[in-house]
This record gives structure tokens, C-alpha cells and sequence, in this order.
């Protein structure tokens, strides 16, 4: 029973790849209390994910902390997936993950490869596009923005511009397979007939090589060669695979003489690939090649807000503004702060506060960022608002120190891992309750006054390296 037995493996593999999303999410403890032991068991409707565990207490605990984070990881492996229903019994086989002892390390490729055992032929669904991936949720800064027009240039006339191939290169996490995939998902709702293939060139490796295990390499290079626009991601990984960049270059040379669109992803522009053939790294570059640079402050806070709005989550502007400034590089851990927040938030009912994500991401946050100093931000803050630094220090009432005082505050919390303690101390020896008094103030300011919300902006940017 082939189709059976690939759909079980799937099923397995799904898992495993929601395993290690979620892993992302929660600390090492709670995975290990919570999810490890669960496992996912074969149910009618494959729009619902029902997962199992030996303990009934463990199962009522997951329905009402964590049944939203699961969903969210499963969509975000697999759009179907629509609820997640828990049930627990004897049968309950914690066996799914034996060999997976920190899915952390993990790439959802190794997984993948660790639980497949058929050595039969796998065919790669030509079209999983995960239905988040789409242009409007994606937002543009000045370091995406290039190539989020080359991106919609393409989806909207494709194999018609003269980006093609268009190849999108970037570091980690900035976006690449959610643009990669916007085209896609962009081609698919015009319903106009095009055969979109997206994968990975780690896929077209493991799939190339099994059709040749299993005797049916013809099919396979027909199966890509019919694509209107064949989307593939992380190029980098055909290095040093000779003939599966053989096979590739054929595929390649196929669509392109027909007019069809490629888009191609790579971590690192044409010229720096290493292990490539001249002539694909050469074709590569036929097109256009884009990069995408990490996100400046603005955009991360623009993508945070975007974020916590999906998921209905109330996050105050100081609080995004400390996140964005403390996690810089990445936008994939961005989001996973907000899916730990949302976590935190559904489980406790409580306020999102600075405090709250420091505590909740003393690993993720950037080393060294909270090195600025109490005396620097007096210091900007006073020059901005001339007012002389020992009057805002001390006990002085006048109303514009006040202000500043209050404002120096607001950032110094915002920016900086200092306590409330600490800072009422940096400011005349006040105690924390004027501090949160401050805050407030200040926050409520910004919502009525958009000079002062501009204001505090503008300092906060000063602080950026
Ligand atoms: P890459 O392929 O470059 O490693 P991804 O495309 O997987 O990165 O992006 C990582 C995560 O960050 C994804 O969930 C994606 O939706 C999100 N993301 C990246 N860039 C943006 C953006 N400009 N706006 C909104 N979300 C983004
Ligand atoms: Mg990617």
C-alpha cells in the first residue's frame, strides 16, 4: 500500500517538523515536560491534528495553555491543519521522536531524512506553498524593498520580465522563502492555470536521488520540466552535489528556453556560492540578483506590531521598541518572541511588560545591547530638550524638567535591561513606583501627542549602532 504508507510517513514527518517549531518557542524544560512525549495519531479528517499522550492531566494542560502555540506551529509547517484536538490512553507511543533528543539542532531536513525508511520512491507534492507566505503580510522596509518589487514584478507577469531567473539572496531568517513563496501563493490566486513547483534544492537532491534509486529518473526531469515557474529555495545546498546540478542545469536550461519563470534563493550572491558549476552559477545571474538586508529599527518594531496584530496580541509601544532593539538580526526570532509572549499571555492573563520579556528572553536577546549607560541617555535626552543634565538628575520640579526627566526614564527603560530600582536611584534617588509613574505618563503622551511620540523615536534611534 504505497500512497498508505506514504501518507503515514507524512504524517510522522509533519510532526516532527511541528516538533521542532515548537521547540523554537518554549524552553528546553517545558518542551521536555509538555510536548516531547506526545504523539500524533491518524484520524479521518487531515484538517485536524489529534495528538496523544499517556496522561490525562498532561493532555487537559496542553488544551488550555498551549493548544493555540500548537496550532500556530502546525499551520505554520501546514496550512490544512486547522484545530488541534487532544486525547490520551495507554496507547500513547512516545516512540516518534526516540532518536530526536534535541530537536533544536535539528534542520526539518534532518528530520526528515531520520524518519523516512522507504526506499521508495518519494514524489515531492509539485505545489506546498504555506498559505502565511503571502505579499501583503509581508512588510517592507528599505533593507526588503528591492526585492519585494522584483518579487511582484515577477508574480504578476511570470516568465514575461527580464528578471529571470530572478535569484533573492540574503542572511538567515530575513525573509527570503516568505517572498519566494509570496510568488507563488501570489500565481495561484490568479487561477490562471500555471504549474507552480516550489522546493527546496535539498528536496530536488533527496528527490533526484531516490527517482534514481528507484529507476524512474525520467519522470522526475519530465515532472520539473513541465512547470510554468518553478520557485526553489537555499541554492547554496546543490554545492558540490555534481550530478544533481547536472540534472538541475537541464531542468534549468528547459524552462528558461521556454519562457518560463525560475526564482531562486541563495544565502550568499552567485559570485561568493561555492562548490557551484561556472555554467549554473553563471545562468544564476542571467536575470536579476536582489539582496535582502537585515531590517532597520523601524521595520522590526513595523514587523513586530504586524505580528502581534495577527495573533490579537495587545503589546505596548515600549515593548516593541525594547524587542526590536534587543533582538536585531533575525526576523524568524521575532517571531518566535511573539509566540513565546502569546504563550506566556494565554497562560498567565497577564500584562506584557518590559520586565515580562526580559525575563522571558535573557538567551535570545543580543549580547551587549543593554551597555548603554543611565549617564548617555540624561545626556541625549537633556541636549534634545535643553535642559542642563544636573537638573534633571536632582529633585527639580519646573515643569519642563519634569518632562525630560520623565522621558529619560521612559527610554532609559525601554532600551536598557536596568530595573526600575536602578533607574529611580540614576534619577535623584527616586523609587521605582515614580519610575512606573513616568512611564505611564510618558506612554499616554505619546498616544495624544505625536510630537512627543516622534520625539522619543528619534532618541531611542540615536541609540542605535
Ligand atoms: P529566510 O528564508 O530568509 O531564512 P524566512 O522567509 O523563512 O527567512 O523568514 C523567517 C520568518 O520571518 C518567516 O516566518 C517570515 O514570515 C518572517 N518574515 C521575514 N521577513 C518578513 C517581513 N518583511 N515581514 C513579515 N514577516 C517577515
Ligand atoms: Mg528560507
Amino acid at each position: 500500500m504505497p500512497a498508505l504508507f506514504y501518507l503515514l510517513s507524512m504524517h510522522k514527518q509533519t510532526w516532527n517538523q511541528i516538533l521542532a517549531q515548537i521547540s523554537f518557542s518554549v524552553d528546553q524544560l517545558q518542551f521536555d515536560t509538555w510536548f516531547k512525549q506526545l504523539s500524533p495519531v491518524d484520524n479521518a479528517s487531515s484538517n485536524v491534528l489529534t495528538l496523544q499522550t499517556h496522561n490525562k492531566f498532561i493532555s487537559d494542560f496542553l488544551e488550555q495553555n498551549y493548544k493555540s502555540l500548537i496550532l500556530k506551529c502546525a499551520q505554520s509547517i501546514s496550512a490544512d491543519i486547522e484545530d488541534i484536538h487532544f486525547r490520551f490512553g495507554n496507547g500513547a507511543h512516545p516512540t516518534v521522536n526516540k532518536n530526536l533528543t534535541d530537536t533544536r539542532a535539528l534542520s526539518p531536513d534532518f528530520i526528515k531524512r531520520h524518519t523516512e525508511t522507504s526506499n521508495q520512491y518519494k514524489e515531492i507534492p509539485a505545489s506546498r506553498l504555506n498559505k502565511r507566505f503571502i505579499f501583503d503580510s509581508f512588510v517592507v522596509g528599505s533593507g526588503n524593498e528591492f526585492a519585494r518589487s522584483a518579487a511582484t514584478a515577477v508574480a504578476e507577469a511570470p516568465g514575461k520580465t527580464k528578471f529571470n531567473p530572478l535569484l533573492i539572496y540574503g542572511g538567515v531568517g530575513l525573509g527570503k522563502t516568505h517572498l519566494l513563496q509570496a510568488i507563488g501563493n501570489f500565481i495561484h490566486s490568479l487561477d490562471q492555470g500555471f504549474t507552480v513547483s516550489y522546493l527546496t534544492s535539498e528536496e530536488f537532491y533527496l528527490e533526484f536521488i531516490d527517482a534514481i534509486k528507484n529507476n524512474v529518473a525520467k519522470k522526475f526531469s519530465q515532472k520539473y520540466r513541465t512547470s510554468d515557474v518553478l520557485l526553489v529555495d537555499d541554492v547554496q545546498f546543490f554545492s558540490g552535489k555534481e550530478s544533481t546540478q547536472e540534472e538541475f542545469f537541464y531542468v534549468f536550461n528547459t524552462l528558461y528556453q521556454n519562457g518560463k519563470q525560475i526564482v531562486l534563493t541563495s544565502d550568499l550572491p552567485p559570485s561568493s556560492l561555492k562548490g557551484l558549476q561556472d555554467r549554473l552559477i553563471s545562468r544564476f545571474q542571467w536575470g536579476l540578483c536582489v539582496d535582502i538586508q537585515p531590517p532597520d529599527l523601524e521595520t522590526r518594531v513595523a514587523i513586530l506590531k504586524r505580528k502581534a496584530e495577527e495573533d490579537n496580541l495587545n503589546i505596548p509601544e515600549n515593548v516593541l521598541y525594547f524587542i526590536a532593539e534587543n533582538i536585531s538580526s533575525n526576523i524568524r526570532e521575532l517571531e518566535g518572541v511573539i509566540i513565546r509572549l502569546l504563550a506566556y499571555a494565554s497562560i498567565t492573563k497577564s500584562d506584557i511588560t518590559i520586565d515580562l520579556v526580559q525575563s522571558l528572553l535573557k538567551k535570545t536577546m543580543d549580547k551587549g545591547k543593554s551597555k548603554i549607560s543611565i549617564d548617555e541617555i540624561i545626556e541625549k535626552v537633556s541636549d534634545y530638550y535643553k535642559v542642563p543634565q544636573n537638573h534633571v538628575r536632582e529633585k527639580n520640579r519646573r515643569k519642563e524638567v519634569a518632562l525630560c526627566r520623565q522621558i529619560a526614564m521612559y527610554i532609559t527603560k525601554s532600551i536598557t535591561n536596568y530595573s526600575l530600582k536602578t533607574i529611580g536611584l540614576n534619577f535623584g534617588g527616586r523609587d521605582h513606583s515614580t519610575v512606573i509613574h513616568a512611564i505611564q505618563q510618558v506612554e499616554k503622551l505619546k498616544d495624544k501627542d505625536e510630537s512627543i511620540l516622534q520625539d522619543v523615536n528619534y532618541i531611542i534611534s540615536m541609540f542605535k549602532d
